[in-house]
């Protein structure tokens, strides 16, 4: 397969984190972008790479081949939320850095059984975790109306339209397909509204966050950083929308045992969203354990 993913903003993150030479907990190893990046330009860098969604592991695993086979890289099965769990079965009671990478890689979007992306017709899957139960396809047939609201109000930040989208939803059920779901938010939408911004983003974010849990997910997992990160060691998110970015700002600002390094927000430059059109909307903030 010939995915080409670009890692967000990796020159900022190697910037922050250059003189850290330990142990990074990679929480979204992904596609081993950030991973790779580390070991290659960190000296005595070890990689902890941790994922849910097994394609991007075996992918991650053939491109950190040789690190692995170092023994400067470890890439598990596991989600972020069970990264404490982990650590200690390695051993390991503190990391020097910890690097979250959220939202979707780019072959999950591309790749179209797996349900993620508007612009491609496949089943309503969305699942990070493809032995996870819930689907998308649950979710949108299965949940009630108000249900269906509540996600696309607070997951999608649609305030206007949700009520009617999840109404459209309900009526033209059974929902199969990513397009079919797409021509029934076209209907529930008023052409003029649609226009500013392609009006599928927000249902499908929506769903997503619903189908895999993100936000919960994001705040345990914030909660157990003091814990985990030694004193002088460092944490960077990469979030890809408001409501992420706002829990890991919350976190961070009220957090006594963090100090943020990043009073606002590090957005890419406009060369690097023009090479990779993921990095539109990447914020990157980044902590230090005092
Ligand atoms: N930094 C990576 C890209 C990460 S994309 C790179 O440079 O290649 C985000 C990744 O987070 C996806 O692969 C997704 O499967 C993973 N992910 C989502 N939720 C997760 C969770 N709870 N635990 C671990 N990984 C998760």
């Amino acid at each position: 397969m010939n995915v080409v993913h670009v890692p967000v903003l990796v020159n900022e993150i190697v910037e922050f984190f250059k003189h850290i030479h330990g142990v990074f907990l990679d929480c979204t190893v992904g596609l081993g972008g950030h991973a790779e990046a580390v070991l290659t330009r960190i000296d005595n860098s070890v990689v902890i790479g941790l994922d849910i969604d097994d394609e991007a592991l075996d992918f991650a695993k053939k491109r950190l081949e040789r690190f692995i086979e170092e023994g400067r890289a470890k890439l598990l099965k596991s989600s972020y939320v069970d990264a404490a769990r982990v650590l200690k079965e390695l051993g390991i009671s503190q990391v020097d850095a910890i690097l979250m990478d959220l939202g979707v890689s780019s072959m999950q979007l591309e790749k179209a059984e797996r349900g993620f992306s508007f612009n491609r017709d496949g089943p309503l899957d969305m699942r990070m975790d493809r032995q996870q139960t819930l689907t998308a396809y649950d979710v949108v047939n299965f949940w009630d109306e108000e249900a269906l609201r509540k996600i696309i109000f607070e997951y999608g930040e649609e305030k206007r339209y949700a009520r009617r989208i999840a109404r459209f939803i309900v009526r033209n059920r059974p929902v199969e397909t990513t397009k079919q779901l797409v021509e029934v938010l076209a209907k529930a939408i008023p052409d003029k509204y649609a226009r500013k911004r392609h009006f599928a983003t927000r249902v499908f974010q929506a769903i997503r966050i619903a189908v895999n849990n993100e936000l919960e997910n994001l705040k345990k997992f914030l909660a157990q950083v003091p814990g985990m990160l030694r004193p002088g060691g460092r944490i960077a998110v990469i979030s890809f929308h408001s409501l992420e970015d706002r829990i890991v700002k919350e976190f961070f600002r009220t957090c006594s045992e963090l100090k943020q390094l990043t009073k606002k927000p590090i957005t890419p430059e406009e060369a690097e969203i023009r090479l990779n059109p993921r990095a539109r909307s990447a914020k990157l903030r980044v902590a230090e354990r005092v």
